[in-house]
């Protein structure tokens, strides 16, 4: 056999590995299984869980034996295979390892045979995990273990639910029966319309069955039990949040003692009338003992529940405008002898920082925790959601991280082309996914606090148990191959598209890279026109969150993507509309001129309500070409237009007006075309 044959039984024989082992040594024989095998296991109770029985092999009338081996000092849930074709040896030194030596196991049998090799394997993060927002939109059981069974199956470890927030609490909690009697139950099925179009009532249960279209779900402690045991055989733990102090509304709409004493007004009088009115606060009041009573209560049943280390506390986007009135927390801020409402953050979440320690949990919050952070008591971990340099200021304050920038791990996020989509306004396809590199920018001094990544799945508009698959699938692979190695190897985007498909086999609605529609056409080349590299001046200025390239933006040769964060749009809002004189250098004829504007009611982003085209030979005394106008659409769902003129003219400047409809509303544009 030369060594071309080789490599090409070699090739055949090649698993569909995610993640990819970090070493691998083939040999060119395969591992003959038959029935009855012996197995010699020395290490029952600790490999249990491997699985075996899951292996489908060719079997034939030989003798063959399974060795099952503790090895001592290898490292925390790294595992070995040593494939002979008579012996198949698993080695590993805790349970966990075994887990991962069996799923290994299961996907390289998925040829129907075992290839001689060698595997030394290991995970390079500890956390490796993935996040699904149960309060949105509420996901059963089945789902949930469908997406457990996923997970184990790629090596993930941590499942974290976001059980709490303004749409609807999803646990029951004895001592606060009204969390899941109302606040768990909401008038509409979906969150858009009923949070967009400022319904936002809950249903009081207590009265009777509902009526029809009421949407509440909420897990039961039994339920939740069941989650955690069928995640615990499958080597992955449940991490619980419960968010404070903001993300709130559902709980004051039920306690309304717990708000400020400056919010009272946004609030339900009484939870038989438990709606969430206006937008002044969503935050517990940092300064009521009530608000502690309430949180240490329910953390003593979360606790109890769990058997998770950590608890997540979310600890994101708090208001504090509350806080800057009230009267009680203006009283603390002086205890405090501050005068940062953020310190009342910054208190409180160490008094649950305090409270979780003495009952031997670990607190674990999104990244804000970290600059409300009393230095007396600080919490250790903190998950980065922002930007990726919040890593660097974590842990130089001391902090280990989870990272799961939104930049790459926000999986609710638009993996295609989202024309006419209303789901989620930005987008992200599964090659940028690939790119994540956890520690960019971190010495390897600060490398060592990364403990993990996670990928976030927030469900606004995931609304049903498809849409959480088609979201998480394949981008999930691809993160949780980044989680064990550090980054995807070159041939994931081949490796994915296959372990999809044997997904989609079994009924899973993971979207197919195979029919990747991919980037918005009209920005993958450069544009060369008449105006390309023009000079442009800015009658009004572009808003300073979206400047996309700056003053080059506009005739850089550069259409936008999909997304309208993505460098090539740039954007304007309230007085700073559109306004802007580009020089041609000399006279020149005209025959079209084009602006490409996005519209998506959502992120409320509009197309002009006027479009206004002026030439000019000298740039003082100006003719009007064009106008267009359009009505306000206020449609969800991200649309591209090219509004143009077209005709002939000769000139030297032109000036663009596009004015926005009202302060509120966005103009997004990128290139300006001139031929
Ligand atoms: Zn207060």
């Amino acid at each position: 056999m030369n060594i071309f044959s080789i490599l090409a039984s070699a090739a055949l024989a090649m698993p569909t590995f995610i993640p990819m082992p970090q070493q691998v040594q083939w040999g060119n024989d395969s591992f003959v299984f038959s029935i009855p095998y012996r197995v010699e296991n020395q290490c029952t109770e600790l490999a249990q869980n491997i699985y075996l029985h899951d292996l489908t092999l060719i079997s034939e009338p030989q003798s063959s034996r399974v060795c099952i081996i503790k090895q001592e000092a290898m490292s925390s849930e790294g595992y070995r295979l040593h494939i002979t074709r008579d012996t198949l040896l698993i080695a590993a030194d805790d349970k966990a390892g075994f887990v991962h030596a069996g799923q290994t196991l299961k996907q390289m049998a998925a040829n129907g045979m075992l290839p001689c090799c060698d595997i030394n394997d290991a995970p390079r993060f500890e956390w490796r995990g993935c996040m699904i927002d149960v309060s949105r939109h509420y996901f059963d059981l089945d789902c949930l273990k469908r997406q457990i069974d996923i997970m184990a199956s790629v090596k993930l470890n941590r499942l974290h639910i976001h059980l709490t927030d303004a749409a609807g609490w999803r646990l029951q909690i004895d001592r606060y029966p009204l969390l899941t009697q109302i606040a768990a139950w909401r008038t509409q099925n979906d969150w858009t319309e009923w949070w967009t179009n400022h319904d936002r009532r809950f249903v009081d249960t207590r009265k009777g069955q509902p009526e029809e279209g009421t949407y509440g779900y909420y897990y039961t402690k039994e339920q939740m039990r069941e989650l955690i045991d069928y995640a615990s055989e499958r080597g992955i733990t449940i991490i619980p949040e419960i968010e404070m102090p903001g993300h709130s509304e559902e709980v004051l709409a039920v306690y309304p003692e717990l708000a400020c004493l400056s919010d009272s007004a946004a609030l339900s009088q009484s939870p038989d009338d438990a709606v969430i009115r206006g937008m002044n606060s969503g935050d517990l009041c940092p300064s009521n003992e009530k608000t502690f009573e309430f949180l240490c209560g329910v953390l003593d049943e979360v606790m109890e529940l769990f058997p998770s280390q950590y608890i997540h506390i979310g600890g994101d986007e708090a208001n504090m405008t509350a806080w800057k009135t009230c009267q009680r927390c203006q009283a603390h801020l002086t205890e405090l002898g501050s005068d940062k409402v953020s310190d009342l953050q910054a208190d409180l979440i160490s008094r649950i920082n305090i409270y979780l320690n003495q009952h031997g949990h670990k607190l674990i919050g999104w990244d804000e925790i970290i600059a409300n952070c009393n230095p007396a008591h600080p919490a250790k971990t903190a998950m980065v959601w922002r930007d990726a340099n919040y890593a660097q200021r974590a842990i130089d304050n001391g902090y280990d991280v989870i990272m799961a920038p939104n930049s790459h791990c926000y999986l609710n996020r638009n993996q295609d082309a989202p024309n006419g989509s209303p789901m989620d306004w930005s987008y992200l396809p599964f090659d940028h996914v690939t790119t994540f590199n956890p520690c960019n920018g971190l010495d390897e001094a600060q490398q060592r606090h990364v403990n993990g990544i996670q990928a976030c799945l927030w469900t606004e508009y995931v609304t049903n148990d498809s849409a959480v698959e088609d979201n998480l699938y394949p981008r999930l692979l691809a993160i949780a191959e980044t989680a064990w190695r550090g980054k995807t190897e070159e041939d994931i985007r081949q490796r994915a598209t296959d372990f999809s498909a044997t997904l989609i086999g079994k009924g899973i609605k993971a979207f197919d890279l195979r029919h990747e529609i991919g980037e918005r056409p009209e920005s993958r080349t450069a544009c060369n026109h008449k105006a390309t590299g023009a000079p442009v001046t800015y009658l009004h200025h572009y808003n300073r969150y979206y400047p996309a390239q700056g003053v080059t933006t506009l005739t850089d040769g550069q259409r936008g993507g999909w997304h309208h964060g993505d460098g090539r749009w740039q954007g304007f809002i309230g007085d700073s509309c559109v306004h802007l004189v580009l020089d041609l250098g000399k006279r020149i004829n005209l025959s079209t001129i084009s602006m490409d504007f996005m519209q998506n009611a959502g992120p409320d982003i509009y197309l002009p309500a006027l479009w206004v085209i002026e030439c000019s030979n000298d740039g003082k005394r100006w003719q009007e070409l064009y106008r267009q106008t359009s009505e306000k659409d206020l449609h969800r769902g991200l649309s591209f237009h090219t509004w143009r003129w077209t005709g002939k003219a000769r000139a030297r400047y032109l000036r663009i007006l596009a004015s926005s409809h009202d302060r509120r509303s966005w103009i997004f544009t990128d290139e300006v075309i001139v031929n």
